[in-house]
């Protein structure tokens, strides 16, 4: 695997470049300080979403300015397929107590909203002080839950990506920077 590739040939399918490692780092730095000002005073409870969130959970706490815990989560999603599921299953739980707590969900990815509408009501039966969501990428196009996102790193188009935590078929997890399937 060449890590640094104009273009990756996997399973028969193009992926070329979508987003670099510079564009990305950029970014997540520029989120970290957003919720750094925003979050002044306060100690947040990031909670990512696994698998996908936890290289961009993990860049972006080192960018944030702040006291801060972390927790994770897991559901499942697209499985081993390029397109998604229509079921969300919790796989793991939580260990912290949210309750009381600003917590902060971090997501990978947006595409239907599904996930994050399931994220929603999950929490409702909670009570969290507040509750804000960060994705680093949000497919606009692709939105069928009305779902809120308090920031987003990148809007993209309706195409599967992989890289940067995102997966195609469990591999690829580990590119620095996002591709995107050519069709
Ligand atoms: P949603 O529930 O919003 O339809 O999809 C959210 C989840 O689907 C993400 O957390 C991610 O696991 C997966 N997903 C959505 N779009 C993509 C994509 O383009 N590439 C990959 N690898 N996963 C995606």
């Amino acid at each position: 695997m060449n890590k640094k590739a104009d273009k990756l040939i996997i399973n028969g399918d193009t992926f070329i470049p979508l987003l670099t490692e510079e564009q990305i780092q950029k970014r997540v730095k520029e989120l970290g300080e957003q919720i750094s000002n925003d979050y002044k005073g306060k100690v947040p409870v990031f909670i990512g979403v696994l698998n996908g969130a936890f290289i961009f959970m993990s860049d972006l706490i080192k960018n944030v300015d702040l006291e801060c815990e972390i927790d994770f989560f897991k559901l499942s999603s697209y499985g081993d397929s390029k397109i998604s599921s229509g079921k969300v299953k919790l796989l793991k739980e939580l260990n912290c107590d949210v309750n009381g707590r600003d917590i902060i969900i971090v997501e990978d990815i947006v595409d239907t909203g599904l996930s994050l509408k399931y994220i929603e009501e999950l929490f409702s039966k909670h009570t969290p002080e507040s509750m804000k969501v960060v994705s680093l990428l949000v497919k606009p196009e692709s939105l069928k839950y009305d779902v809120k996102i308090d920031y987003i790193g990148f809007r993209i188009p309706s195409q599967f990506v992989i890289g940067y935590g995102l997966d195609y078929q469990q591999k690829y997890r580990n590119l620095s920077s996002i591709y995107v399937l050519s069709e």
